[in-house]
C-alpha cells in the first residue's frame, strides 16, 4: 500500500523510492515504504497551499475544526494498541510506555480541540470613538518535520495545534520511524479533514525535509530534531523569512541535595537517565549530586542501573529497549570512547550486553559515568543514550552554577525537602521546564521548550496555539473626521 498522503489519497512516491523500515530490537525488516522526494514534497505543498487558499479550512467556525481533532483523539484512543505496538516494533521502546505515549497524542488533540475556542482574541481598550481589537488568523502551509525517538508524540504536538488553528500542512516523520504517523493520517482523514488538509510525504531529510523547508508556498517550518539539523533548517528558511519553531537537543541537570528524599531521588534519577535509553531530549542526563551523600548515591544508582531489564520492547518483563538504530548506537559509543579519553570513571556499563539473545539489535548498557567535571564534553554535550555522568558539589550557589552552565537548556530537576530552596533554585534555572522533587511530567495545558540552543518557541500550552497563529490587530476609527496635521 502507498504511504504517501496528498490532497486526499494515498499515492506512491513520484520516484517509485522504497525504504526498509527496521525493528531495533533484532534489525529485522518490518516493512518496506514509499521514499519520496522533492517532486512529491511540491505536489503535496500545492495540495496544501489550494486547500487553505480555498478557506474550506481555515473558514470553518472553530467549532467545526474542534469537531475533527475531537475524533481524531477518538478514534486514536480506539486504535490504541495497535498504534502502540507499532510504535514499539519500530521504536525498540517498551509496550507500556508505548501506550502512554498513544494516550499522550490523544490528549493532545483534545487539548487543541478545547484552546481552539477558548482565545478570540482581545479588545483593547484605546478610548471612547474607537473599536481595537487583536485578532488571530493561521499562519498558512505549513511544514512539520518530526524526529525517531518519541514519533507520533512530536508529530502531535504540532499536527493538533496546527489544525486547531485553521493551517493546513504537510509532515514528514523521521525515516527511522515511520509507521505510526501514516496510521495518524489515515485517522485524520476518517475524522472528516477535507482533501489537501492534511499531507504526509515520506522520505529522507536531506531530501524531503529540505526540499519542505526551501519550498517557496511554504509559510512556517516547524521543527524537532537535533541541534546541527536545526541549524541547517534556520539557514535555509531565512531565505523567505518563512516562520520557524525549533525543538532542539537538551543536557538536563538534575541536581540532589543531601536533604532529598533518598530512594525517591534515586528512583527519579534512574527513570531521568535511562526511561527509552536515554532517548529523551529531557533525559536528566547530567546527575549533579551534593558532596555528602553524593558517594553512596553514585552506588546506588551504579548497582540499580546494571539491574535494569534489557529486551524485546513488546515482552511485559522487559525494562528498556535498544537504541533505534546501529548507527545511533555507534555514535553513543562513540561518546563512551571519548569518555574513556577524558578521564570519568565507569560506575557501571560502557559496553554492549552479554545477553546472547541481545546480540542482534542495536542494546547497549546503562551507563554511569562518575567522577566527572563540566570541562568534559560528555558532560556538555547531548549524547542521547543511556549514559548519565555525574558531577560533586558543595553549595547551593555551585549547584546553580553548574546546572546553568550548558549551551542548551530545555529541561532541568532538583531535589530537596526544603521549600524555600526548592522554590529559589528553580526560579535561578535558565531551562524551559523544571521540576521539584520530580522528573519527567509535562502537560499539554503548559508550554514546552527550551532557552539557548534548546529551540525556539514553544509547543504545548496557549504559545502552542499561537506558534500557529499571526495576530491582527484591527483599529477601527468608528467617528471619522479630518485630523488636521497638514495644514495646507
Ligand atoms: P534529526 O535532526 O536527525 O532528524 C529529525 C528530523 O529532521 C527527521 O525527520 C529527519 O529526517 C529530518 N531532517 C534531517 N536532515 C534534514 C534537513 N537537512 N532538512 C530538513 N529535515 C531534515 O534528529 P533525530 O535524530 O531524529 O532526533 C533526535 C534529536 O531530536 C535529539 O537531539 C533530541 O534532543 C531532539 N528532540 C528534541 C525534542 C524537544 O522537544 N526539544 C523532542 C524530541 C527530540
Amino acid at each position: 500500500m502507498p504511504e504517501l498522503y496528498i490532497d486526499g489519497q494515498w499515492v506512491a512516491a513520484a520516484a517509485k523510492g522504497r525504504h526498509q523500515v527496521v525493528n531495533p530490537f533484532d534489525a529485522s525488516v518490518i516493512t518496506e515504504v514509499d521514499d519520496g522526494d522533492a517532486t512529491d514534497v511540491d505536489l503535496a505543498v500545492r495540495a496544501a497551499r489550494r486547500a487553505f487558499d480555498s478557506g474550506e479550512w481555515s473558514g470553518l467556525p472553530t467549532r467545526e475544526r474542534a469537531d475533527v481533532l475531537y475524533r481524531v483523539h477518538e478514534f486514536l484512543l480506539r486504535d490504541q494498541e495497535e498504534i502502540a505496538r507499532t510504535e514499539t516494533l519500530d521504536t525498540g521502546k517498551t509496550l507500556t510506555e508505548a501506550r502512554i505515549d498513544i494516550e499522550d497524542v490523544a490528549n493532545c488533540f483534545r487539548y487543541f480541540a478545547e484552546a481552539a475556542g477558548k482565545d478570540a482574541g482581545r479588545v483593547v481598550d484605546v478610548g471612547p470613538g474607537v473599536l481595537s481589537r487583536v485578532v488571530y488568523y493561521p499562519v498558512g502551509v505549513c511544514a512539520l518535520i518530526a524526529p525517531w525517538n518519541y514519533p507520533l508524540l512530536q508529530a502531535s504536538w504540532k499536527v493538533a495545534p496546527a489544525l486547531a488553528a485553521g493551517n493546513t500542512f504537510v509532515l514528514k516523520p523521521s525515516e527511522v520511524t515511520p509507521l505510526s504517523t501514516v496510521h495518524l493520517l489515515r485517522l485524520i482523514a476518517e475524522a472528516g479533514a477535507p482533501p489537501g488538509v492534511a499531507n504526509l510525504v515520506l522520505g529522507q531529510g536531506s531530501r524531503v525535509g529540505a526540499a519542505m523547508t526551501a519550498h517557496p508556498d511554504v509559510d512556517l517550518v516547524s521543527f524537532t530534531g537535533g541541534l546541527e539539523t536545526g541549524r541547517r533548517i534556520m539557514a535555509t528558511a531565512a531565505e523567505d523569512v518563512k516562520k520557524i519553531a525549533l525543538e532542539l537537543g537538551g543536557k538536563n541537570p538534575n541536581v540532589i541535595f543531601d536533604d532529598a528524599d533518598f530512594d525517591a531521588a534515586l528512583d527519579y534519577a534512574l527513570d531521568a537517565a535511562f526511561l527509552h535509553s536515554g532517548q529523551v531530549c529531557s533525559a536528566g542526563s547530567r546527575l549533579i549530586v551534593q558532596e555528602g551523600i553524593h558517594d553512596r548515591f553514585v552506588e546506588a544508582l551504579a548497582d540499580r542501573a546494571a539491574r535494569i531489564r534489557l529486551g524485546n520492547g513488546l515482552e511485559p518483563e522487559t525494562e528498556s529497549g535498544p537504541l533505534s538504530s546501529g548507527e545511533h548506537r555507534a555514535k553513543v559509543e562513540r561518546y563512551l570512547e571519548i569518555a574513556r579519553k577524558e578521564g570519568a570513571r565507569f560506575a557501571c556499563g560502557g559496553a554492549r550486553p552479554k545477553d546472547p539473545a541481545l546480540q542482534r539489535g542495536f542494546f547497549l548498557q546503562p551507563t554511569v559515568l562518575a567522577d566527572c567535571d563540566r570541562s568534559m564534553r560528555v558532560v556538555q554535550e547531548e549524547i542521547f543514550g543511556p549514559v548519565v555522568t555525574v558531577e560533586r558539589f558543595r553549595t547551593e550557589e555551585q549547584a546553580l552554577r553548574l546546572a546553568n552552565d550548558t549551551r542548551y537548556g530545555l529541561a532541568g530537576g532538583v531535589w530537596t525537602s526544603e521549600a524555600s530552596r526548592a522554590q529559589r533554585f528553580a526560579d535561578g534555572l535558565r531551562h524551559g521546564t523544571v521540576w521539584i522533587n520530580d522528573f519527567h511530567p509535562y502537560v499539554p495545558q503548559a508550554e514546552w521548550g527550551g532557552f539557548g540552543r534548546s529551540g525556539i518557541g514553544r509547543e504545548l500550552g496557549p504559545s502552542g496555539l499561537h506558534e500557529y497563529q499571526e495576530s491582527k490587530h484591527i483599529y477601527q476609527n468608528l467617528t471619522p473626521a479630518p485630523s488636521g496635521w497638514f495644514k495646507g
